[in-house]
């Protein structure tokens, strides 16, 4: 059992036209992580400046986290602000402060090298030569992007989707790599460019899993009061990854599990700002909506 997540460690700004959050805590390994500890002891590599809350860093340990990979240095957190329309899928980065993260080479420590399984959450595409090097064979190495990437470092890009297994992106993430608006060709597209499974998710529709022969769909948990769709994609990922890693199968019933578990994660990071909803929950909730989920695609 070993799943590392290489990623963000963050302050987040958040504005919504239900409300604003100033330098609440956030990132892609924290969704990610804080996710992935309802099935299995996920270990983080990531880095914070030591303006980074302790009561945090002692929350992600009482949650089974691994932090031996969180290196902690001068200076202060990354910072990321980003605001959401009515459609909150709609979302604009109004500021990227990278601060400490500006110079992470992320140093895997000798204990993770054997990993099983290797998350890299929103990383530059071009440090992932650096990262991946460092583990001896993970039997899964998964990536997930933004925008960003697609805009500035497209060719890095496309080389590690010819080198991963499983890849994570939005509906808008799809069609700008692929060129398509189809999703289902645009799915079918990022297969295509390697990865043998590909996750789309798309927000309150739910998610799409591509495999080289099978579609599988599922729906999003019906919620009428989204908050703070921040997280919800890595929290997704978490539960995805943090399922696979327990179960140690990767057959198909484990894959469509392991979707709905993801699903069910991201349906509670929405609930609240930031990792709020995280501090309430515990895996009696989080079997109860698995089995909701259960229930609304039964028929
Ligand atoms: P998601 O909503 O799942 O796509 O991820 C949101 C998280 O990504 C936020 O908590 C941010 O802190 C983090 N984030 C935003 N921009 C970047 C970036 N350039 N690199 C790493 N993490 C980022």
């Amino acid at each position: 059992m070993s799943l590392v997540i290489v990623g963000s460690v963050a302050f987040d700004t958040i504005r919504t036209p239900w409300g604003d959050r100033e330098k609440i805590v956030g990132g892609s390994g924290t969704y990610c992580s804080l996710a992935a500890s309802y099935f299995t002891r996920p270990r983080i590599v990531g880095v914070v400046g030591r303006d980074f809350p302790r009561k945090t860093l002692a929350l992600l340990k009482s949650r089974g986290v691994d932090l031996e990979g969180l290196k902690v240095m001068a200076g202060k957190t990354f910072h990321w602000e980003g605001k959401y329309e009515e459609d909150p899928n709609r979302r604009t980065t109004l500021r990227t402060e990278l601060n400490v993260f500006a110079d992470f080479r992320p140093e895997i420590p000798a204990r993770y090298r054997g990993s099983r399984i290797v998350y890299l959450a929103n990383l530059n595409p071009e440090h992932h030569d650096y990262v991946l090097g460092q583990f001896r064979k993970p039997a899964l190495v998964a990536m997930d992007t933004i925008r960003l990437w697609i805009d500035t470092k497209r060719d890095a890009l496309l080389k590690e989707l010819g080198r991963v297994d499983i890849f994570f992106a939005n509906d808008e993430e799809a069609r700008l790599i692929t060129g398509e608006t189809n999703l289902i060709s645009a799915g079918k597209a990022l297969v295509g460019l390697g990865p043998s499974l590909v996750l789309l998710k798309k927000g309150e529709h739910g998610a799409l899993v591509f495999g080289r022969d099978f579609v599988f769909g599922v729906l999003a948990h019906p919620c009428e009061h989204v908050i703070d769709p921040t997280g919800a994609g890595d929290s997704f990922a978490g539960g995805f990854l943090g399922f696979l890693d327990k179960t140690s199968g990767l057959a198909g019933k484990d894959i469509r599990r392991a979707v709905v578990y993801g699903s069910v994660m991201a349906s509670f990071a929405i609930e609240d700002f930031g990792i709020g909803r995280f501090l309430k929950l515990d895996r009696g909730l989080v079997e109860a909506r698995f089995k909701q989920f259960r229930k609304l695609t039964t028929f």
